[in-house]
């Protein structure tokens, strides 16, 4: 029993005991035989007893129990309920608490589950976020932030912005958000590791419902990645420009030659027409690999997905490589599975023979052996293309399957080589999901292995 039902009950007692006090002077004056007044008297002493107890456990408990249930409602355990079975309008009233209580308790999950929600979206957004209210005092850091800058969100929060971020670029961008009320841009680099990582900060103003600013939102990108495409595709354009320059200065000289009289000649003609003749050559090599380059990374999916038997790949590409090889009298082995059946895209698997064994005969000096093999491996078609040829040095090795980067510039060009064959084999091998590897020895030869996955995801 709490301390205010024991209250009652002795308030109750004593009310009790005055009523039969006063009804007992009352009746003394009616009642004169005693016997019969003590009779009257326990008899009303029972009743009222009765009547009190009727009331008590009626009305006094319930709402002892609605008041201390409500009591830890307000002090916020929703998880509180009337358990006791009540009647007439407090189990109406209990019912009713306990109905508050339960959407309470739901609407405090649906909150928590928002607010973890926000939460997880902030910390694992892929951009740095940081909150600022408008004292400058910084509320939120999330992990990208931490993972740019450096340090624990401890080392931030609570702080004013200038005090502990050391970077100027945000600093000018708080200040802008807060003076100019509107998003605000700027781009900045850092040096994180030796690498050099470039950045996108954008300032938010947040406003309150009476529009007046409440503080900032600052969201820095990482562009990095972005950049350093940027810079490929200029440097793409330079290279291919660069490419193209070289055979076209060359056509238009000798053309220039010929129109200035040596077309009289018939030997310098000849041999003028078969200069001009190999450059088109040269220049129509390498459009033909650019677009082959640009259609597998305009649709990297767009893959003509087919059985393909390795015998009628062979029977198509052996004929082209076999008379390349007989010109420099290189003996060409082949160990193929020949009814090995694969997933793939034929047209890109015969493309990847014909540059890898190109490459194999034109790095390879006269008389020299290549071996061709074509193995069922697990789950992976494995084909293999070893030379005895010049080989490639260690530190070449890593490089050469970037566009346009030659061991030896002039050996290549005089191969009628563009520079591209290898990075279109590795793109290859990359849209059907496969694997490339290098092994090469300077002076002893160069394998290549490619791994193709028999089986191509949908
Ligand atoms: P290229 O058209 O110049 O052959 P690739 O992209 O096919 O261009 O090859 C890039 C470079 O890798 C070549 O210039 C060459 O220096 C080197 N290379 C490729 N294959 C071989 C090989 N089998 N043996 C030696 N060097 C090779």
């Amino acid at each position: 029993m709490n301390k205010m039902l024991s209250k009652k009950v002795i308030g109750y007692t004593f009310t009790l005991l005055f009523i039969l006090i006063i009804s007992g002077v009352a009746l003394f004056q009616i009642v004169t035989n005693l016997y019969v007044l003590l009779a009257v008297l326990v008899i009303q002493f029972i009743v009222l007893l009765l009547l009190l107890f009727h009331f008590f456990d009626k009305y006094v408990k319930p709402i002892d129990k609605v008041t201390e249930t409500m009591d830890k409602l307000l002090k916020g355990n929703y998880h509180s309920r009337i358990h006791q079975p009540m009647s007439g309008s407090i189990g109406e009233l209990s019912t009713k608490i306990n109905s508050l209580a339960r959407s309470l308790s739901e609407l405090t999950i649906s909150e928590q589950i928002q607010a973890e929600q926000l939460s997880t979206v902030i910390e694992n957004s892929e951009s740095g976020l940081v909150l600022i209210d408008e004292k400058g005092y910084i509320h939120v850091v999330n992990r990208k932030f931490i993972s740019m800058f450096g340090k624990t969100p401890h080392d931030y929060i609570g702080y004013l912005y200038y005090d502990v971020l050391e970077n100027e670029q945000i600093h000018h961008t708080v200040q802008e958000t807060f003076l100019y009320e509107k998003h605000v841009k700027h781009l900045f680099s850092l040096s994180k590791n030796d690498e050099k990582i470039y950045l996108e900060i954008v300032g938010a103003p947040i406003f309150n419902e009476r529009n007046m600013l409440k503080g900032a939102v600052l969201v820095i990108y990482d562009i990095t990645e972005f950049k350093n495409l940027e810079v490929m595709r200029k440097d793409f354009v330079a290279n291919v420009s660069h490419e193209l320059k070289t055979p076209i200065t060359s056509i238009k000289g000798f053309a220039e030659t010929l129109l200035d009289g040596a077309e009289n000649d018939p030997e310098a003609r000849k041999q003028f027409l078969q200069i001009i003749f190999d450059e088109s050559k040269r220049i129509q090599h390498l459009i033909d690999d650019l677009l082959i380059l640009s259609k597998l990374e305009k649709d990297e999916s767009a893959i003509n997905v087919d059985p393909v038997e390795v015998g009628f790949v062979l029977d198509e590409v052996l004929p082209v490589i076999n008379q390349h090889a007989e010109q420099k009298k290189i003996d060409i082995q082949v160990d193929a599975d020949k009814e090995l059946i694969f997933e793939a895209d034929e047209e890109k698997i015969k493309q990847i023979l014909l540059n890898l064994l190109t490459n194999a005969i034109s790095y390879t000096p006269e008389k020299g052996t290549i071996s061709l093999a074509i193995k069922d491996s697990e789950e992976n078609v494995c084909i293999q293309v070893q030379d005895t040829g010049i080989g490639i040095s260690k530190e070449a090795l890593p490089r050469i399957f970037e566009r346009f980067y030659r061991v030896d510039k002039d050996r290549s060009r005089d191969t009628g080589g563009t520079g591209l064959g290898l990075a279109i084999v590795k793109h290859i091998v990359e849209v059907h999901h496969g694997e490339i590897k290098v092994e090469s020895e300077l002076g002893k030869g160069t394998t290549f292995y490619v791994f193709i996955p028999k089986e191509q995801a949908e």
